[in-house]
């Protein structure tokens, strides 16, 4: 019975006993309505989760990392602190496609047949809006000297006026791509921004003509385009897709002099489907995100070609 007393008196004692100086002994939270009976008093999961992702999302910038959109990370991941940013790709891209694009970024197309540009893209109509500052009255340098990289490429392409939303998606300076070369049509017609444009006619022009005529035996003259400019969001995530930016281009088929049009994810031939690896395994380096059938569902029938911005030389491609 005393030994009982004591520890009790002890229980009570102890606590008060450390005294105010002890000031890094985290406070306990009173035990919550919510909580099981006899749980301790302590941080929740979600309170846990919070703070480690803020923690990351320090380190990153931290590091420089450059953003291209794709911080904050919405989903706390206490457990992976040493993740890379590139192993985040496949399944926050994965949903790219299933968002629709606005009807003015990119007309339906017959045949499009997916079903994805039908319903409005709303996703980030209720957050505070994110509308881009209206673009400055001359055109900055870089854009202009893209420009003329672009006519010595050959490149077909026309000036589109600013595009911004609320959600956050922007180009200030888009194109509307015809070509990519005197030879090479992009059909249908594509918006993005002129460092995609440079980038995907120097891709055409040095591997894409010189890989189809090697390996398929006939002169490159058209790519199908399945997207480029589009606002939307990742899938499952409030980050906005690199097509928000103007800064990736989805490539569904290839058609040649012969009349012969090779489509991605539809290969039957074994010459095809070296021609198609010969491409992907190119697109790496040049693009920083290079996805296609097998990274997972939606890039089934198309390469996914990006420019988000990543530490200098790294490449997600898969
Ligand atoms: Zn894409």
């Amino acid at each position: 019975m005393w030994a009982v007393l004591f520890a009790l008196a002890m229980a009570v004692v102890a606590p008060a006993a450390r005294g105010a100086d002890d000031v890094p002994t985290p406070q306990p939270r009173p035990v919550r309505s919510g909580d099981p009976p006899g749980a301790t008093p302590r941080e929740s999961e979600a309170e846990k989760g919070s703070k480690s992702a803020e923690g990351e999302k320090g380190a990153k910038d931290e590091a420089g990392l450059p953003d291209a959109g794709e911080v904050p990370r919405p989903e706390p991941r206490p457990d992976q602190p040493g993740e890379t940013k590139a192993e985040d790709e496949p399944p926050a891209d994965a949903g790219k496609e299933e968002p629709s694009p606005k009807p003015e970024a990119r007309p339906d197309r017959p045949g499009d047949g997916e079903g994805k540009d039908e319903s409005p893209a709303d996703a980030g109509k209720a957050e505070p809006s994110l509308m881009p500052p209206p673009r400055p009255a001359e055109m900055p340098a870089e854009e202009t000297a893209c420009r003329a990289r672009l006519k010595e490429l050959g490149v077909a392409f026309e000036e589109r006026p600013q595009l911004a939303d609320a959600a956050g998606c922007s180009v200030p300076w888009p194109i509307a791509v015809s070509a990519l070369s005197k030879d090479v049509a992009l059909a249908p017609e594509a918006v993005m921004n002129c460092a995609t444009a440079q980038r995907a006619a120097e891709f055409s022009r040095d591997h894409i003509v010189p890989k189809a005529s090697a390996i398929l035996g006939s002169a490159l003259t058209s790519i199908r385009q399945d997207s480029a400019y589009v606002c939307r969001p990742r899938h499952g995530s409030a980050k906005l897709s690199e097509h928000a930016f103007g800064n990736a281009l989805d490539i569904g088929a290839f058609t040649l002099k012969d009349g012969r049009t090779v489509e991605v994810g539809k290969v039957s031939k074994r010459q095809e489907g070296e021609f198609m690896l010969a491409i992907r395994l190119a697109a790496c380096g040049p693009f920083t995100t290079v996805l296609g059938p097998g990274s997972d569902a939606d890039h089934a029938s198309h390469f996914h070609f990006d420019l988000a911005a990543r530490r200098k030389g790294s490449a997600f491609c898969q």
